[in-house]
């Protein structure tokens, strides 16, 4: 492990931590299959919030990291969320 770091150091130019195109991408894991005891549920906003942005908009998968079948539920979740008025539509 050390001396793969320090071979990184000698070739910048090939470099994954300099050159984007050889940034290594670490492969998110879903935080619903992850934790097989996490309950996604639409009356608890404290977990809801960690999938909406600060101006209320459901984040992206991208950004969670869920897989597509849990950003399904996620978005259904937060929308049941809205609709009980628990989360806003929208801030400011
Ligand atoms: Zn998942």
């Amino acid at each position: 492990m050390a001396d793969k770091k320090q071979n990184k150091r000698n070739n910048k130019n090939y470099d994954e931590d300099y050159n984007p195109r050889f940034r290594k991408q670490r492969k998110k894991v879903c935080v619903l299959c992850r934790d097989k005891n996490f309950e996604l549920d639409y009356k608890n906003p404290e977990q809801l919030k960690k999938f909406v942005n600060e101006k209320g908009k459901i984040l992206p998968r991208r950004t969670t990291g869920a897989c597509s079948k849990h950003q399904r539920d996620i978005t259904i979740a937060v929308k049941r969320a809205r609709h009980i008025a628990i989360l806003p539509y929208a801030q400011n």
